[in-house]
């Protein structure tokens, strides 16, 4: 990390202006000259940064930029922020909405996918734009907050929706927006019975630290209970400013999380995780995902293979802390959601033992009780009474619990053939 006094561009800056958030936003760099005032570049590297923002804009905040290894074009910190052509080849499996959160959008800005939970966009601005970002077809469009109407029709829904327990505010970035605008949000939602909790995902903490002023966590404070992740990468982002935006938050009751983006070159090795895990859990931060990186257009040669993640879990579960380790999840395209997988841990089963392995290879058993083994509920507990809506009738979990019998799929020869079945044998039956 450098200083940014040590660097002529910034030389006659204060350290009053360099701490302000939106000093930091405003003096973004956008352009190809003004970063090689910052990073070394030869002659092809700025063609090729010039050229390489057909699909997501350039913005990157001075604090991250002093993050960057002046020489080193494969500097973990510098892949994430500084564009490649490798971002103009499209391959045969990219996608444009990956996950499909415009198929399950009931508002532009809103997407329900979830049962309890849905996902709300306050803005498509970031300060920094990450390289690897998942949600470019929107994120960097206007660059600018969405308007108040726009985010209230989402608010509206969140209202007459009462099974949404939980608003995941995003972006873009929503810590992008004002504090004046985030506070109605906060309010708004706040106003609402049944949404217990509200959460932020925002990669402030990361790229632009000085965006957690004590204004912003006292305003947190009023809406608790308020959860936030953020996205750290690579241990090298982790430093002085990252740390106390991240513990201010924490010591604001803010429970913090952070969800990685497994990127070929930049953090797809144990060891580097191993390390972020532990600087994470070290500012109270839990590492909560590690995502295989999504097939958006022009991401491929970020894509590592889905063993790789699998792999960094084997590194990491009963080799350190349980709360240091994440879960590696996929995202499935065309909107499946986020599907853990890992390494396996259950070897085998008969009806009197499970056999399992440990993280060291050991084999062990585990017997299973003889006799009646059903769960029979307290005579006294009402729980799933009063609760009724809590019990999952949908999904796996639902066919698990005897409420439905199977789960069929839409689409396939048999089911089309089913329905014109039933349309016969109605016709019979009317006539
Ligand atoms: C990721 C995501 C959520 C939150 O998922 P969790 O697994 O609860 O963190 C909610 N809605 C959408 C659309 C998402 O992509
Ligand atoms: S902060 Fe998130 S939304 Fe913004 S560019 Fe980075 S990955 Fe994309």
């Amino acid at each position: 990390m450098r200083k940014f006094k040590d660097i002529p561009l910034w030389k006659g800056i204060s350290p009053k202006q360099w701490s302000d958030w939106k000093w930091q936003v405003r003096n973004r760099i956008t352009d190809v000259d003004t970063l090689a005032k910052v990073i070394n570049l030869t002659d092809d590297e700025r063609t090729e940064i010039a050229n390489s923002t057909k699909y997501l804009r350039m913005a990157i905040t001075p604090y991250f930029a002093t993050l960057m290894d002046p020489d080193d074009p494969e500097c973990p910190v510098r892949r994430q922020a500084v564009p490649s052509s490798n971002e103009l080849h499209i391959s045969k499996d990219d996608m444009e909405d990956t996950v499909g959160e415009t198929t399950d959008a009931p508002h532009e800005g809103l997407t329900h996918r979830y049962p309890d939970r849905v996902l709300l966009l306050l803005t498509d601005q970031c300060s920094m734009y990450c390289r690897h970002c998942c949600r470019r077809r929107i994120v960097g469009t206007t660059d600018h907050s969405r308007n108040w109407e726009e985010i209230k029709a989402g608010i509206d829904y969140v209202r007459r929706t009462p099974q949404v327990r939980d608003v995941l505010l995003s972006g873009g970035d929503p810590l992008l927006v004002s504090d004046a605008l985030l506070e109605k949000t906060l309010r708004e939602l706040r106003k609402i019975g049944h949404v217990e909790v509200i959460r932020l995902g925002s990669r402030t903490p990361v790229v632009l630290p000085q965006r957690i002023t004590p204004g912003l966590v006292k305003i947190l404070r009023k809406y608790h209970p308020i959860w936030f992740n953020t996205h750290f990468n690579h241990p090298k982002e982790v430093s002085p400013a990252s740390k106390r935006a991240v513990e201010m938050l924490v010591d604001a009751g803010v429970p913090m999380g952070n969800q990685s983006v497994l990127l070929k070159g930049v953090n797809d090795c144990p060891v580097v995780m191993k390390k972020l895990c532990h600087e994470l859990v070290s500012m109270r931060c839990r590492p909560y995902y590690i995502y295989q990186c999504d097939i958006a257009k022009g991401l491929e040669h970020f894509r590592t293979a889905t063993a790789k993640g699998i792999e960094i879990i084997e590194h990491l579960r009963g080799h350190t802390s349980g709360f240091a380790v994440p879960e590696f999840v996929i995202d499935a395209p065309t909107g499946g959601g986020k599907i853990p997988v890992g390494p396996s841990y259950l070897i085998s089963m008969s009806d009197k033992r499970v056999i399992l392995r440990n993280y060291e290879g050991g084999i062990f058993q585990f017997p299973e009780v003889a006799g009646d083994r059903t769960s029979k509920c307290p005579a006294n507990c009402r729980m799933c009474k009063d609760y009724e809506h809590l019990e999952s009738e949908e999904g796996v979990a639902g066919v698990l619990s005897g409420k439905k019998m199977c789960l069929i799929p839409e689409g396939t020869a048999r089911a089309e053939r089913r329905k014109v079945y039933a349309k016969k044998r109605s016709k019979c039956d009317g006539s």
